[in-house]
């Protein structure tokens, strides 16, 4: 089948390739692309144009030399482990991490010989301890969940790059508008674009970004490991990134005054957010992000389990929906979602409460978001 001629004219918007599979004039083509780097694509699992655009500008976005995209951000995590690991190898790991990547790394990677010590990025001690043995790999979080604790990711780049240990940062919750690792000193840069890259709930996907060689061992295990990613979530993907920076600094905006004005309402226990002055890592969060703190903002009511209950139900314009960085306002549940299968004792010493509410602030009105929250605190 032709392709329609365009004549002079050009898309605006890039089409959706939804091929698995290119056609090749001939055997010298398909070397041409296989092997020497002529532009092209061959079969979608290795490479396809939504794919491949959609990495152009994450790489802009994160400031490094390639990205890649995978089919979530845990195939992303995975791939950027898979790559850099071998059997016998230790990974030195945040204590902080999401839920499945922590079981990624305590059972998946265990099956195969590698072993992790969980260290609390905001003990800098523990840290410096934990990587005097021989590490391959410290992976932590920009801004953690659900306490939104922040790594000092310059400072943890200063010793992997003296103990050839690489630094992996997974940033989703901040979002290269607010924080580049790599810019920083990351070695790979990871990010679940799930959630406020790509913006509007409709869309799974990953990417890990970085510089340097390691594009080539993190490309084969993508491919290798089926991680890939489908045209049309990039497709939707790159539409998403065209309205980051203002969906970022919009719900930023929004968050920081929701947290102040939550100190303030009753039924509130307490409010976490890197932009209060009494959060720990304030100064860090200042010194660190772009100007604002993000749009994840916690808050604890009073009742437990039932005063959550009570929120959800009369709350009905915040959803209870288990994700993050929806164009709107959605609220989840830490204890019975993303720690779900922590121990109590474990949520105890995280300070992950029955009444903890975290809230994914979007870019509607505020006057929107304080009339159902205090619908819900009522
Ligand atoms: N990293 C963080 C910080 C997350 O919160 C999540 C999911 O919630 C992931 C990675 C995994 O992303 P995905 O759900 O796209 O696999």
């Amino acid at each position: 089948m032709d392709e329609p001629s365009l004549g002079r004219s050009r898309p605006l918007v890039p089409p959706l390739y939804q091929s698995s599979v290119y056609v090749l004039p001939d055997l010298d083509a398909l070397d041409a692309i296989m092997d020497e780097g002529a532009p092209g694509f061959v079969y979608a699992r290795d490479a396809h144009p939504n794919a491949q655009l959609l990495a152009e500008r994450l790489a802009q976005l994160e400031g490094t030399d390639w990205a890649l995209v995978g089919s979530s951000g845990m195939a992303a995590i995975s791939a950027a482990l898979l790559a850099l690991v071998q059997q016998g190898d230790r990974i030195v790991a945040s204590n902080r991490l999401y839920g499945r990547t922590t079981q990624l790394l305590a059972r998946e990677l265990h099956r195969f010989g590698v072993e992790t010590t969980f260290v609390d990025p905001c003990d800098l001690n523990e840290v410096r301890s934990a990587l005097q043995r021989p590490a391959k790999v410290l992976l932590v979080e920009t801004i953690s969940n659900p306490l939104l604790r922040l790594a000092d990711v310059e400072t943890l780049a200063r010793w992997t790059k003296a103990n050839d240990t690489w630094l992996c940062v997974d940033n989703t919750f901040a979002t290269p508008v607010l924080f580049r690792p790599a810019e920083w000193g990351a070695d790979l840069t990871i990010e679940s674009l799930t959630k406020m890259l790509a913006g509007h709930s409709d869309v799974t996907l990953g990417a890990v970004a970085g510089t340097g060689d390691l594009l080539g061992t993190q490309r084969q295990t993508m491919s290798i490991w089926g991680l890939s990613a489908n045209p049309f979530d990039c497709w939707l993907a790159l539409r998403g990134l065209e309205t980051l920076a203002l969906r970022v600094r919009t719900a930023s905006e929004r968050a920081l005054a929701l947290a102040h004005w939550l100190t303030r309402q009753p039924n509130v226990v307490r409010v976490i957010y890197p932009g209060l002055v009494d959060h720990p890592d304030h100064a860090l969060a200042s010194r660190l992000l772009a100007g604002a703190f993000g749009n994840m903002l916690c808050f604890e009511v009073a009742g437990g389990r039932d005063g959550v209950n009570r929120f959800l139900r009369q709350a009905v314009g915040i959803p209870f929906s288990p994700s993050l960085g929806h164009t709107t306002t959605t609220c989840s549940h830490p204890a019975s979602t993303s720690h779900r299968y922590v121990s109590q004792a474990e949520k105890r010493r995280q300070g992950i409460s029955d009444g903890l509410i975290r809230l994914s602030v979007g870019v509607e009105e505020l006057a929107d978001i304080q009339r159902e929250i205090s619908r819900g605190l009522a």
